[in-house]
C-alpha cells in the first residue's frame, strides 16, 4: 500500500519549523501532500496564494510533494485524495491538548485515517509562524527561522506596513 501522508496548516508563513517536518516526514511516507488549510472567513498576512508560491519554492523540484489548498473537512480531503495518515508536528506541551482533540475528532470521523506525529526539531521549538509574524512585523531580525525567500517577503510587506504604503 502506498504511504501519502496529508500534512495541513495553515503556513502563514511556511518556517523552518515546518520544513524540518516535511523533510523527516519524507522518510517514512511515499508521498505528501501539503495543505494549506484556510478559513474563508479569516484573511492570514499572506493570501493562499502567496503561500502556495513560497511553498512552491522553498520545496524545489520535489516530485514527491504536491501543495494544495482547502477549506473544508480534513478528513474527507485525506480521503479524496488517496491519503491514509494526518501529519502534525508536536512542539511545545501546549500544542499537546490541541493537537489531541484533533487527532480524536479526527479519529472518530474516520477510523481509517492516522494522526501521526514528529516531535519538532530543538532548534525550532519555539518557530510558529505567528511568533515569526509578530517579531517580523516589530523590524526585529527572524533569519535562520524562515527560508531566505520567507525572511524577503516578510521584511517586503512590514516595511510597506511601515512607510505606510500597503
Ligand atoms: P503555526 O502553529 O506555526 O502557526 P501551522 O498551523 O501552519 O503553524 O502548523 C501546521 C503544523 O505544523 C502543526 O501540526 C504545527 O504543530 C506544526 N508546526 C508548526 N511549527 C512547528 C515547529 N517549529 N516544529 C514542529 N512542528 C511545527
Amino acid at each position: 500500500m502506498e504511504r501519502v501522508a496529508v500534512y495541513p496548516g495553515s503556513f502563514d508563513p511556511i518556517t523552518n519549523g515546518h520544513l524540518d517536518i516535511i523533510r523527516r516526514g519524507m522518510r517514512f511516507f511515499d508521498r505528501m501532500i501539503i495543505l494549506i488549510a484556510y478559513n474563508p472567513n479569516k484573511s492570514g498576512l499572506f493570501t493562499v496564494e502567496e503561500r502556495t508560491d513560497l511553498i512552491k519554492k522553498v520545496i524545489g523540484d520535489e516530485p514527491r510533494i504536491r501543495i494544495d489548498s482547502s477549506s473544508g473537512l480534513l478528513v474527507d480531503y485525506v480521503k479524496k485524495a488517496g491519503g491514509n495518515v494526518i501529519l502534525r508536528g508536536l512542539r511545545a506541551v501546549s500544542d499537546f491538548e490541541y493537537e489531541f482533540q484533533m487527532a480524536l475528532i479526527n479519529r472518530r470521523l474516520d477510523r481509517d485515517i492516522e494522526t501521526v506525529f514528529l516531535m519538532t526539531g530543538y532548534k525550532w521549538f519555539f518557530t510558529s509562524s505567528n511568533l515569526i509574524k509578530e517579531a517580523a512585523c516589530h523590524g526585529g531580525s527572524v533569519r535562520g527561522l524562515v527560508p531566505d525567500i520567507v525572511l524577503h517577503r516578510l521584511e517586503e510587506k512590514y516595511s510597506k506596513d511601515r512607510s505606510g504604503t500597503k
